[in-house]
């Protein structure tokens, strides 16, 4: 997905979601009852994932892992999918999720293309649980049916985000409220997991007042919202118009308070104004590609480049201290609340001051020998 404003990183803003109509009373008081219980086990989880993320630099926190980068959409602002493309193989996503527990990643989030495309993407969110980490989702949010989600309570998702760009289908993107209010009320029902209803602003999408409209509509079916800045084609900031800065703060104060705090930078991006952050991707936050590559993000796809299956730490070392020449107009949320966690320490070093620092590394041994 390419604006990524995901919440897979809720641990900081997870609101409780209590959804409108949860079925006939009986069941209803079970469902209750079953849904604070699972809530009160996540809320654990996440706190000793905070807790150890603050006290080690030393593993990932968040992943996002592609199983397919196959979608039934063709969104225009996106550049991360296409129409043909072969589902991974189980096994080799078994793997893949396998490599990253031994990293001691935190939360795996599956994204695409569209994930929900894959025909075994309940095994692997289940492998997720298996091997101890947080299941989050990003989906556009069309094949979702009563049953499809209790598969996904089965299978132990603990997040999803969905992305609705605007109110009614245009030539930009056909993530809109129209279409998808019944997948909605399907997951307002049904759903066991934690739903955000993200909107978005920027990017070509035409109406901004329907940033507003979509964040009404998740706040009633008792969903937590938020609101990203879609970037541009290179995954970068473009300053917003007048009136779309007013929706944002409009938006911004409907959505999670928590999220709102965390997310400060997109004030700057609403200004259009590069800002100071450490970018941790690479290590603290890995992308991983459909062909098993880690790369820094969805829009740095090539760096580093390397398979996950030869992922080392001396490799998430060296990503942890470069400093990103991109970080100062990065528009990537999910990045950017990792990024927190570290912000505070541990300053990076340019491109270019990493290659001499090895260079130098390298002239000492051979002037030890
Ligand atoms: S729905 Fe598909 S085309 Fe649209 S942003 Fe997501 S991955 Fe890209
Ligand atoms: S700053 Fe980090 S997250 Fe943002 S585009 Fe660059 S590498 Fe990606």
């Amino acid at each position: 997905m390419l604006f990524v404003p995901f919440v897979p990183f809720v641990l900081f803003c997870g609101r409780f979601l209590w959804p409108s109509c949860i079925g006939p009373p009986g069941s209803h008081i079970l469902r209750v009852k079953m849904r604070k219980t699972t809530f009160l086990k996540r809320k654990v989880r996440e706190f000793s994932f905070i807790g150890r993320a603050l006290a080690s630099t030393r593993h990932p926190v968040l992943a996002h892992l592609i199983p397919m980068r196959r979608c039934n959409l063709a969104c225009g602002y996106c550049n991360e999918y296409d129409h043909t493309s072969k589902p991974i193989d189980l096994e080799i996503i078994k793997s893949r999720l396998n490599k990253l527990a031994d990293l001691g990643t935190s939360i795996v989030t599956i994204s695409g293309g569209e994930p929900m495309m894959h025909p075994e993407l309940d095994q692997i969110i289940h492998h997720i649980r298996v091997r101890g980490m947080i299941a989050g989702l990003i989906s556009n949010g069309y094949y979702f049916t009563p049953d499809r989600i209790k598969r996904l309570n089965k299978a132990g998702l603990e997040y999803l985000q969905i992305s609705i760009d605007n109110v009614e289908p245009d030539e930009v993107s056909r993530k809109s409220l129209r279409v998808l209010d019944k997948k909605l009320r399907y997951l307002s029902e049904h759903a066991d997991f934690h739903v955000n209803i993200n909107s978005v602003i920027g990017g070509g999408i035409k109406n901004p007042d329907d940033a507003l409209t979509v964040a009404r509509r998740a706040v009633e079916l008792g969903f937590s919202t938020t609101v990203g800045v879609i970037h541009d084609v290179d995954g970068t900031l473009k300053a917003l118009s007048v009136k779309e800065k007013d929706i944002f703060q409009q938006v911004k104060k409907l959505g999670n308070k928590d999220h709102a705090r965390l997310n400060w930078f997109q004030d700057s991006i609403a200004e259009g104004k590069p800002y100071n952050w450490r970018c941790r991707a690479g290590a603290r936050y890995l992308y991983i590609c459909e062909e098993g590559l880690v790369h820094w993000c969805s829009q740095q796809r090539g760096y580093p480049g390397i398979p996950l299956e030869q992922y080392t730490m001396e490799d998430f070392d060296r990503e942890y201290k470069t400093e990103k020449w991109c970080a100062p107009t990065c528009t990537l949320q999910c990045v950017h609340q990792v990024g927190i966690l570290d912000n505070w320490r541990d300053p990076q070093k340019t491109p270019a001051q990493m290659a001499e620092e090895q260079k130098s590394g390298v002239g000492d041994m051979i002037g030890a020998d």
